[in-house]
C-alpha cells in the first residue's frame, strides 16, 4: 500500500521528544518539494489536500500525482484530508483512498462538534482510515480578535478528555494559542495548557497553525506533547516569493520550467528545515 494510515505514521511520535510535519499541497511542484524534502533527510511525511485550495472535483488527478512521487521516492507517507467541513467531503476522501481525513466542526457547540465528528470516525474507521478533529478553533493571524475572543477559542482540558471518549477520534487537533497564516505580533502559546490535555488525551495531538511560529516554541510544543504540525504559508510564501522573483525580467524569455524548478526549491528547502527542526529527520526507519 503506498499510505501508512495517519494512526500508523504518527505512533512512533507519541511519547517522544519529535513530531511529524503535515504539509498542504495544490499542485505538482509543492508536492514534488514536500515529497523531495522528505526523501533527502529519511524523515516520514504527511501531505494533505485542502478543500478550500483544491476543488472536490480535482481531488482524483492531484491524488495521481501525490503517489506517484510517494512511490517513485519510498518514504513513509500518510494522505490526509484537511479541514473536511461536510460528511460528504469525508464520503469522497474514503473513495480516494485517503489514508486519514481531518474533519471541522470547530466552530459548532460542543455536542453538535462531538456528533458530527462521531458520524465521520465511524464512516472513516469502517474503511481503516483515521480521523482527526479539533476541539476549541484555531482561527486566522489576520483575526482581529480581543485577548478575551482568543482565549475562549482555546481548548478546554476537561472538554478535550470528554471530546476523545465520546467521539473515538484517532488524533485531536488542539487550540493552545497559534494560528493560520502570519501572526499580526508574537504568537503567546498556552504550554500549561498543553500539558494538562496531554495528560488527560491518550491520542497523538495536532497543531494548526504552525507556520510563522517561532522555533522554540515549536519545539517546546513538541517536547510538551504534540506530535504532528501543520504547515501551509511557511511553504506558500517562498514558493511565490521565489516564483515573483524569476519572473522579474523580460517574460518572454522566461521557461515556465525554469521559474517553477525555483520555486519548487525554494518549497523543498523551507520543508528540509522544517522536518530537521520538528525531530522528523531520519526516522524513516522506523516504519520498514
Ligand atoms: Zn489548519
Amino acid at each position: 500500500m503506498t499510505y501508512l494510515s495517519m494512526t500508523h505514521i504518527l505512533q512512533p511520535c507519541v511519547g517522544q521528544d519529535w513530531a511529524i510535519g503535515a504539509y498542504d499541497t495544490c499542485n505538482l511542484e509543492i508536492t514534488q518539494a514536500i515529497v523531495d524534502a522528505a526523501a533527502a533527510d529519511q524523515a516520514p511525511v504527511i501531505i494533505m489536500i485542502y478543500p478550500h485550495h483544491t476543488p472536490q472535483a480535482e481531488w482524483p488527478t492531484l491524488i495521481r500525482i501525490i503517489e506517484s512521487e510517494v512511490e517513485r521516492a519510498r518514504i513513509p507517507a500518510a494522505l490526509v484530508l484537511d479541514h473536511a467541513k461536510t460528511l460528504d467531503q469525508i464520503k469522497g476522501a474514503l473513495e480516494l483512498g485517503f489514508s486519514g481525513v481531518m474533519i471541522d466542526a470547530s466552530l459548532l457547540p460542543l455536542d453538535q462538534n462531538i456528533a458530527l465528528t462521531r458520524q465521520a470516525v465511524e464512516l472513516a474507521h469502517a474503511h481503516g482510515v483515521s480521523v482527526e478533529a479539533e476541539l476549541g478553533h484555531v482561527g486566522q493571524g489576520q483575526d482581529t480578535l480581543s485577548a478575551d475572543e482568543q482565549h475562549a477559542h482555546l481548548t478546554g482540558v476537561d472538554e478535550a478528555e470528554r471530546f476523545v471518549k465520546e467521539t473515538g477520534v484517532d488524533a485531536l487537533a488542539v487550540s493552545i494559542g497559534t494560528l493560520h497564516g502570519l501572526y499580526r505580533g508574537t504568537p503567546k502559546l498556552d504550554f500549561d495548557r498543553l500539558a494538562h490535555i496531554r495528560s488527560v488525551c491518550p491520542i497523538p495531538l495536532v497543531l494548526h497553525g504552525g507556520s510563522d511560529t517561532p522555533d522554540q516554541d515549536l519545539r517546546r510544543a513538541i517536547e510538551i506533547g504534540i506530535d504532528k504540525i501543520n504547515i501551509w504559508t511557511d511553504v506558500r510564501i517562498p514558493f511565490l516569493r521565489t516564483l515573483k522573483e524569476t519572473l522579474d525580467g523580460p517574460i518572454e524569455k522566461i521557461e515556465v520550467r525554469d521559474a517553477m524548478s525555483a520555486a519548487r526549491a525554494a518549497a523543498r528547502e523551507v520543508i528540509r528545515r522544517k522536518n530537521r527542526l520538528l525531530g522528523a529527520a531520519g526516522k524513516a526507519s522506523l516504519y520498514v
